[in-house]
């Protein structure tokens, strides 16, 4: 069976004080509330990965990871943070390619390819996101443009390679917005997603590589996208700031 993955993406949110109380409280609530067999990622700010993962460190299926990295190993880049440098404060886990990193900071699939790369080489495991914005899915240019994110930012990567990969479908019109994609629609591009993996390695490689939905995902819409074949888990901004929405997504995912 694929890993379900339930990840939360602080995204510039809580102080330290405030992201440690966020984290024990979460952490403990999951050890008791929940039996199921999902992954759950806690994604802070880079500052604060090494003391949450310290305290992560007690929970066998909680772990951190990092909400972006370099696309360089090191040197004279002053402001950015390696992959080497991540994985030396405990995180597993780094998000590659979130829409808000593509759409500010001009982040294009070339240079994100490089960042997947660099992960992998410090034995990080990227989570790597696609979607479109509104005007390509109104314009029926949607699966043109995920089909051109996957493409270009993952099929570098041998067989083995991807296996090490987490997709995230974020479609953009859908994050932090309050709309989420209809559990069709997120399927819909989920299948479409593990059918380009499967025709560029093969079914069983597709079938394994853990897919993501994100945006807007609460408690209250997070069990019916769960049930959706090809939906794994879900990339959480808003209600992973909070222990109880964070913890009853997680609660969502019942295998
Ligand atoms: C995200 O930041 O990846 C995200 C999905 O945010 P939200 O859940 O707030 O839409």
């Amino acid at each position: 069976m694929r890993k379900k993955i339930i990840a939360g993406n602080w995204k510039m949110n809580k102080n330290l004080e405030d992201g440690l109380a966020l984290v024990s409280e979460a952490s403990n609530m999951i050890k008791d509330e929940y039996n199921g067999n999902a992954i759950v990622v806690f994604i802070p700010p880079y500052i604060h990965l090494n003391a949450v993962s310290k305290m992560l460190a007690a929970y066998p299926n909680q772990f951190t990871g990092a909400q972006n990295c370099s696309n360089h190993e090191s040197g004279a880049y002053t402001g950015e943070i390696s992959a080497s440098m991540i994985g030396s404060c405990g995180a597993n886990y780094v998000i590659i390619g979130h829409s808000e990193r593509r759409q500010y900071f001009n982040e294009h699939n070339q240079w994100l390819a490089q960042k997947i790369d660099t992960c992998l080489k410090n034995k990080l495991l990227p989570i790597y996101c696609c979607g479109e914005t509104l005007e390509e899915r109104e314009t029926e240019k949607h699966f043109h443009v995920i089909a051109s994110q996957i493409k270009e930012g993952l099929f570098h990567l041998n067989a083995s390679e991807i296996l090490n990969i987490t997709v995230a479908y974020e479609p953009v019109w859908a994050i932090g917005t309050g709309k989420t994609a209809s559990t069709d629609q997120a399927q819909e591009i989920h299948a479409f997603i593990r059918g380009l993996i499967a025709s560029n390695y093969s079914p069983e490689i597709a079938d394994q590589i853990t897919i993501q939905y994100g945006g807007s995902v609460k408690p209250e819409n997070a069990a019916e996208l769960f049930a959706a074949p090809d939906i794994d888990g879900a990339l959480i901004g808003g209600a992973a700031l909070q222990s109880r929405s964070f913890t009853d997504i997680v609660k969502a995912m019942t295998l």
